[in-house]
C-alpha cells in the first residue's frame, strides 16, 4: 500500500524539529504538523527559559549540523558548582578534570528552536504550520492521521505516528496512553539576574529546605536563575518588592556571586512530574515532554528528549521498513535511560527538598563523598552531562 508519508511527526517544538533534522539525512518522506507559528513563540515570554545543554546534546547537535550555530547563541559551563544552604556538604565538578572543553552549555530554548527551525526550512521536510491534531486510526499497515490545516480537516496516511506535541499531548491523549502523573505542589522562579562577580563559567545548584536554586551563566555578564519553592510561597514572593525579592534570593543563594540585581521580569512555571511508562503501541511513539515531563531541578528534560530522538531516528534509519522492529529497538534502547533520569530527578527533589534532619545528614554526606571520591564524582559529572546512558550513533561518531 502506498502512504503519503513515512513518518508523520505532531509537534515541531525542539525535540520533534531534532527529529525532523536527523531524518532530513535520509531518502524517508517526513512531514511535521506544528500548531503555532514560529513568530508566535518568539513572541512567548516561556521561550526566554534557559536550558542546560548536556555535553551528549552537543554530541547529537554537532551530526545534526546544528552546533555552531546554537553554540553561537550558548554559555559555556566549565565548572558546576553544589552545595546546600546552612550545611557543611559541597561538591565541584570541572571539565578539565573530564577532560571535555565544557561539562554543559545554556541557551534559551527560543534560540535553539529559532536554529532547528531555520535548519528545517532548508531540509526535504514538509513542515505543515499552523496545523493540529485532531485524530488518528490505526489500521495494520498504516496510521491515518486526520489534522486542522488553515482550518481544514485533512486526513493523511503514514507507516509511523510520533507524538512530540509536549506535555498535553494529543496523540498520547487519543491513543489512551497510561500517563502517571505526580504534581509536586512547587513553582519555579525564573528570570535574569545581574551578578557583581565576573565569574562566567560556573553552573550553581544551591539546595535549600525551600526547595533548589539554580543559577547558570547567561550572555552579558548575566546569570539565568531557576528558582523553585512551594507554589503558595512562589506567588508571595513574585508578589514582593524588588528590593525584598532580592534580599530573599540573597539570603537563599548567598554570596558565590556577590551582590545580585534583577534584569527584567521574573515568570513562575508550576512543577509535575509525568511520564508514560510505556510510550509506544501499534504504529505510534511518543518522545520528549509527551513521554515525560521532569523537574526542572536536573535540567535534564530536553537533554533526555533529544536522546530519545536520536535513538528513534537511528532505529528508524536502520529498518525503514519494519516498523515493528523500530518499535521495538526503540522502546529497549530507551527504557533504562528514561527509568533512570526520571527517579534520579525525582529523588533528587525529596531528598534536597526537606529540612528533615535525617534526610539533611545523608545529602551532606552525599556531597561530602562526592567531593572526596573521584570514581562517584565521575560518574555524577556523566550523568550530569548525559553521558551515563548508552549512545545513539548520532551521539557517538
Ligand atoms: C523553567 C524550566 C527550565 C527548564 N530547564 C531545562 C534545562 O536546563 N535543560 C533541559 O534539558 N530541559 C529543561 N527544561 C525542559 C525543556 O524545556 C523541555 O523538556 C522541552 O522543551 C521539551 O520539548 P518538546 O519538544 O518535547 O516539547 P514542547 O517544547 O512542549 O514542544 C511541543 C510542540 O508541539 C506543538 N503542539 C502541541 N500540541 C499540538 C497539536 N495537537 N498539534 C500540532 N502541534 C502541537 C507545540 O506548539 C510545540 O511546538 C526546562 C523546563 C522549564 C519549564
Amino acid at each position: 500500500m502506498s502512504h503519503d508519508y513515512d513518518v508523520i511527526i505532531i509537534g515541531g517544538g525542539m525535540v520533534g524539529g531534532c527529529l525532523g533534522l536527523a531524518l532530513s539525512q535520509s531518502s524517508l518522506r517526513v512531514a511535521i504538523v506544528e500548531s503555532r507559528e514560529f513568530t508566535e513563540k518568539q513572541s512567548d515570554s516561556a521561550g526566554k527559559r534557559a536550558i542546560a545543554l548536556s555535553w551528549g546534546s552537543r554530541r547529537i547537535l554537532e551530526q545534526l549540523n546544528i552546533w555552531r550555530p546554537v553554540n553561537d547563541a550558548a554559555m559555556a559551563i566549565k565548572h558546576i558548582h553544589v552545595s546546600d544552604k546552612g550545611h557543611f556538604g559541597k561538591t565541584r565538578l570541572s571539565a578539565a578534570s573530564q577532560n571535555v572543553d565544557a561539562l554543559g552549555y545554556v541557551i534559551e530554548a527560543v534560540k535553539i528552536q529559532a536554529v532547528v527551525t531555520n535548519s528545517l526550512k532548508q531540509s526535504n521536510i514538509d513542515s505543515l504550520c499552523p496545523a493540529s491534531l485532531v485524530d488518528y486510526v490505526v489500521h495494520d499497515d498504516s496510521a491515518d492521521v486526520t489534522i486542522s490545516l488553515n482550518g481544514k480537516e485533512k486526513t493523511l496516511s503514514c507507516k509511523l505516528l510520533v507524538g512530540a506535541d509536549g506535555g498535553l499531548s494529543k496523540v498520547r491523549e487519543c491513543g489512551a496512553f497510561e500517563l502517571k502523573e505526580y504534581s509536586y505542589d512547587q513553582h519555579a522562579i525564573a528570570g535574569l539576574i545581574s551578578v557583581e562577580s565576573d565569574v562566567h563559567d560556573v553552573a550553581y545548584e544551591r539546595f535549600t529546605s525551600e526547595g533548589p536554586i539554580a543559577m547558570l551563566p547567561h550572555f552579558d555578564g548575566l546569570y539565568s536563575l531557576v528558582w523553585i519553592m512551594p507554589s503558595e510561597l512562589a506567588q508571595d514572593v513574585m508578589a514582593l518588592p524588588e528590593n525584598e525579592f532580592l534580599e530573599r534570593l540573597q539570603s537563599r543563594f548567598g554570596q558565590w556571586l556577590g551582590q545580585l540585581g534583577l534584569s527584567g521580569k521574573c515568570q513562575t512555571f508550576p512543577l509535575n512530574l509525568s511520564h508514560v511508562p510505556n510510550n509506544t503501541a501499534e504504529r505510534v511513539v511518543l518522545i520528549g515532554n509527551a513521554a515525560h515531563q521532569l523537574h526542572p531541578v536536573a535540567g535534564q528534560g530536553f537533554n533526555l528528549g533529544l536522546r530519545d530522538a536520536a535513538i528513534l531516528a537511528d532505529a528508524l534509519l536502520s529498518n525503514q521498513n519494519d516498523m515493528a522492529t523500530v518499535l521495538e529497538t526503540y522502546a529497549n534502547r530507551r527504557q533504562l535511560d528514561q527509568a533512570l533520569i526520571t527517579g534520579f530527578t525525582d529523588n533528587v527533589i525529596k531528598l534536597f527538598s526537606t529540612d528533615s534532619a535525617l534526610f539533611s545528614v545523608v545529602r551532606n554526606s552525599g556531597l561530602l563523598m562526592l567531593d572526596k571520591i573521584p570514581l562517584m564524582k565521575n560518574q555524577f559529572a556523566r550523568q550530569t552531562m548525559g553521558l551515563g546512558s548508552r549512545l545513539a550513533r548520532l551521539t557517538a561518531s
